[in-house]
């Protein structure tokens, strides 16, 4: 069902001063001759209310919860839209007024402490628009005058040291900022559209990649073998899956892991997303020819005892990843294959060697991020005995609320690696297929069938 709050720009000073819970109304805009309420309850009277905000008033109808997603953040959206107004009257020839500022660091703390992963800035044809990406999902936020975007677009650039006057071409750029006591890092990415700009702020919080690997999804018995693989001091270990399949998160947990003064560890990557302590971060620069090619070359130079390749993407990287972990290296790195089966037949189509596979690959951790559904307002469907999403202000509307990984693991013992070798069809016993581990979850009513569909896309 529709939202129809989301086509309004709300005017939040009309809940400044009313207990707009107490009521379960929200007042959406002062019209001539009236203002427009909305309500959840289709009896409700509205002699109290006309009362309340003292002037006529015409209801519209909504679904509760759409409702109660407002009264979640209604003193947060108050204060922006206040200061929103304050931006509006204030002097425009000062850009970067403090006004502007404290309505950006408002939304950024509040995207912080509700662990939203990116931030959309987008004009419309009259509107500033303000999305959040909660688990992977976009959703409305605020929505305001558009006299604001460009405000809003020049603190932001000039926070990243961008030309505030392009509005043309596509920009990128980063910057950190204190908030709550900590930094975090923010990458930008600008974009011209008809009416006018697009920006899109991703937030690299730190906090959500030092993660435990006990802690992002892995069953009991695929942690042991993951544990173990980590503490070899040779060979390659493979991590796969589409993008948005949490890789990234799963190998900096390997690296947090791992991180040991008496090992040296390397990265190269591209680029660099987050920083961490105690590791040799390298930053590809193909501008300056700081190319894959040329830091995979000399990278063993640097003696490393760890080596972590962003991403294997052809054949020189394959085989100086194999070569690396034939000679006396831990080599962790991603691949962009769907299952751990078909790694194996990437890597031959890489050219490397069968033998070579067999006597360097240790294990192969294919994988998905998938969306768990909300315990607080999930639906036990009777005729399909599974749990349905519904949504409910605490998991924003989603029916959704944090996400798992879901991985089959593959190791490579002596006789998956004879068969390797030998070019022979891998059948394994007792394997648990993503599919497998996946339906466990739907069974459990942790996810859901459309989440399965959507994301375990594949029949081993
Ligand atoms: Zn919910």
């Amino acid at each position: 069902m529709i939202n129809k709050l989301f086509s309004y720009n709300i005017d939040y000073n009309l809940s400044k001063d009313i207990d707009i819970v107490q009521y379960n109304i929200l007042p959406i805009k002062q019209y001539d001759l009236y203002i427009l309420v909305a309500t959840s309850d289709i009896n409700q009277d509205p002699k109290p209310i006309i009362k309340l905000l003292n002037s006529p008033i015409k209801f519209i109808y909504i679904q509760k919860i759409y409702l109660e997603y407002e009264y979640k953040y209604i003193k947060t959206k108050i204060k922006l839209y206040q200061l929103a107004l304050q931006a509006l009257d204030d002097d425009i020839t000062t850009q970067t007024n403090s006004y502007t500022t404290q309505f950006l660091n408002i939304i950024l703390q509040l995207c912080i402490q509700n662990n939203i992963s990116d931030i959309h800035f987008e004009s419309l044809k009259n509107d500033l628009l303000i999305r959040l990406r909660f688990d992977g999902v976009l959703n409305q936020f605020f929505k305001f005058d558009k006299k604001l975007y460009s405000m809003i677009s020049s603190i932001i650039k000039f926070l990243a040291h961008l030309d505030i006057s392009q509005k043309r071409l596509p920009l990128n750029g980063r910057f950190g900022k204190q908030i709550d006591g900590d930094e975090f890092d923010f990458r930008i990415s600008t974009m011209p559209t008809i009416y006018g700009e697009s920006i899109v702020l991703r937030i690299l919080n730190n906090k959500n990649i030092q993660k435990n690997l006990d802690s992002i999804g892995f069953g009991k018995s695929d942690l042991n073998k993951i544990y173990k693989n980590l503490s070899l001091t040779q060979g390659l270990i493979l991590v796969t899956g589409p993008t948005g399949s949490g890789k990234t998160t799963t190998l900096y947990s390997m690296l947090n892991h791992l991180n040991q003064s008496s090992k040296k560890i390397i990265t190269i990557e591209d680029p660099v997303e987050y920083k961490l302590d105690g590791i040799m971060q390298v930053n590809l620069n193909p501008q300056i020819e700081l190319d894959y090619y040329t830091v995979l070359k000399n990278i063993l130079r640097q003696d490393p005892d760890i080596l972590l390749i962003g991403e294997i993407r052809d054949t020189l990287s394959a085989k100086i990843a194999i070569r690396a972990a034939l000679t006396g290296h831990l080599v962790i790195a991603t691949l962009h294959t769907n299952n751990s089966i078909e790694t194996i037949t990437r890597l031959i189509d890489l050219k490397i060697e069968p033998y070579l596979i067999s006597s360097t690959l240790k294990m192969i951790i294919a994988q998905r991020l998938v969306r768990k559904l909300c315990n607080d307002c999930k639906q036990y469907d009777n005729q399909t005995k599974l749990y349905i999403p519904k949504g409910c202000a605490k998991c924003n509307l989603m029916g959704y609320i944090n996400r798992t990984v879901v991985a089959e693991i593959l190791e490579i013992d002596k006789d998956i690696a004879s068969k390797i070798s030998q070019n022979q069809k891998i059948k394994i016993d007792n394997f648990r297929s993503l599919n497998t581990v996946a339906q466990e979850l739907l069974d459990q009513g942790i996810i859901s069938k459309e989440e399965f569909l959507s994301k375990i896309d594949y029949d081993i």
